[in-house]
């Protein structure tokens, strides 16, 4: 028998954690209607995930890249914990210069996913620090907080998490966060996601300038999650650096993965601005010996794929993908309207949230619709209780399916013509 050790070697805030119980459960109900229904052809709206293949440019150079790395004159080992030079001045011409926004190529971050740099930026931060998330939010948000010990106990009953400040986004106002709702608190950090995941909603400029004004009014700091900004087509901020005052208040990230269909490839960037300090020190710096000691940069190949997104082909190319979803998603939003669903976002993200019918809960929602439909999507419930009674479906599937899946819904929900 081994023996027990120390009772204080674990990190205690992992035994807090609610299971992650959102996808096995869906997953599991699935399998139960197969049981029964096994010739049932399912379509699932319910994915977060790309679908459409790599784009030519970028299989181009990652071939071309596979090549340099074969001989000997043009290997390369590790390279710049930050992202190689020729990727980060693409970034920062192409992504802000362009649109009239000064970021520096030493302020980009170039990284292997989004997701980690979201979860991993509280390393910069206190365990004091005091945060707020959206409600309905991307789980990753909390979950990183809640681990690291900084969110307090979790509430079964609430769904919430004691330490944290929720900003309440519900059919009021439009599942748009706003200031109004922090109720008072002033947090230190504060995640904001626009294009949103799970809501589709995209927060506009007066509204995005209220949230950097409050933030550099009270020394906060906005994390600002952009990972769907290739989605927005109307006048909307892409990045919150297009705010005056941002640049001394936020921190920005963006990811190839929906952009460019790079889920698998796995390539995204950070924007921490020089002028972003705290307690006299900078984010900066910080994030720098950050990730120089946590982090052994993104693969070469990698760089020159995400690389060549950017030349003039690659732009075109993508351009077809992003539009192949919005149409998706045109198809569910329109075809949902015209059953008599209450539906938001779908115009600039490929999500659409709805609200259920006959005030049914999110689950009861799901189940309703797999066995009447096939058609599979995600319980707004799984993403936090203001999420209750709501339904989030995915444009990242195929266009005929999803034709197909709205015209099921139409069928079984639709108001009789
Ligand atoms: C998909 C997604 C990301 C991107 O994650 P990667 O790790 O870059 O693939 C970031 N934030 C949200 C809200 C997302 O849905």
């Amino acid at each position: 028998m081994s023996k027990e050790g120390n009772s204080n070697i674990i990190n205690r805030n992992y035994a807090k954690m609610p299971g992650s119980y959102l996808f096995a459960e869906i997953a599991s109900r699935i399998t139960e209607y197969l049981k029964f229904n096994p010739k049932s052809d399912i379509i699932r709206l319910g994915i977060g995930d790309v679908t459409r293949p790599l784009i030519p440019s970028v299989v181009l150079a990652m071939h071309k890249a596979v090549d340099e790395m074969s001989d000997n004159t043009t290997f390369k080992g590790y390279g710049p914990e930050n992202g190689y030079e020729f990727l980060r001045n693409a970034i920062s011409e192409n992504d802000y210069k362009k649109h009239g926004v000064s970021v520096e190529p030493d302020e980009i971050f170039v990284s292997d996913g989004s997701k980690c740099d979201c979860a991993n930026i509280i390393e910069l931060f206190s365990d004091e620090v005091k945060i707020a998330v959206c409600d309905p939010v991307y789980p990753v948000y909390v979950d990183s907080n809640a681990m690291a010990g900084r969110a307090g106990d979790f509430d079964i009953k609430t769904g919430r998490w004691s330490k944290i400040t929720y900003i309440n986004c519900n059919e009021e106002n439009g599942f748009l966060p706003s200031p109004e709702e922090l109720k008072g608190e002033i947090p230190d950090a504060i995640y904001l996601c626009s294009p949103n995941n799970p809501t589709g909603t995209v927060i506009g400029y007066d509204e995005l300038e209220k949230w950097v004004n409050l933030a550099n009014k009270n020394g906060s700091i906005i994390l600002f999650d952009g990972a769907y900004e290739a989605f927005i087509s109307g006048d909307y901020p892409r990045s919150i650096f297009e705010i005056k005052g941002a640049e001394k208040c936020a921190v920005e990230f963006r990811s190839f993965s929906k952009t460019a269909g790079f889920t698998g490839v796995r390539c995204a960037y950070t924007v921490i601005p020089k002028s972003l300090t705290k307690n006299g020190m900078s984010l900066n710096s910080m994030w720098t010996r950050r990730q120089s000691t946590s982090f052994n940069g993104v693969p070469y190949i990698t760089q020159k794929a995400a690389l060549a997104v950017y030349s003039e082909e690659g732009q075109k190319e993508i351009s077809e993908n992003i539009k192949y979803y919005k149409e998706n998603a045109r198809i569910i939003r329109e075809g949902l309207k015209d059953c008599g669903f209450t539906v938001y976002g779908g115009e600039n993200a490929p999500y659409i949230w709805l609200k259920t019918p006959n005030s049914m809960s999110s689950w009861e929602f799901f189940q309703d619709l797999l066995d009447r439909t096939g058609v599979v999507g995600t319980p707004g419930s799984g993403f936090g209780p203001m999420g209750e009674g709501y339904f989030r479906l995915s444009a990242f599937g195929d266009v005929e399916k999803t034709k197909t899946a709205i015209s099921r819904i139409n069928s079984v929900y639709g108001i009789p013509k």
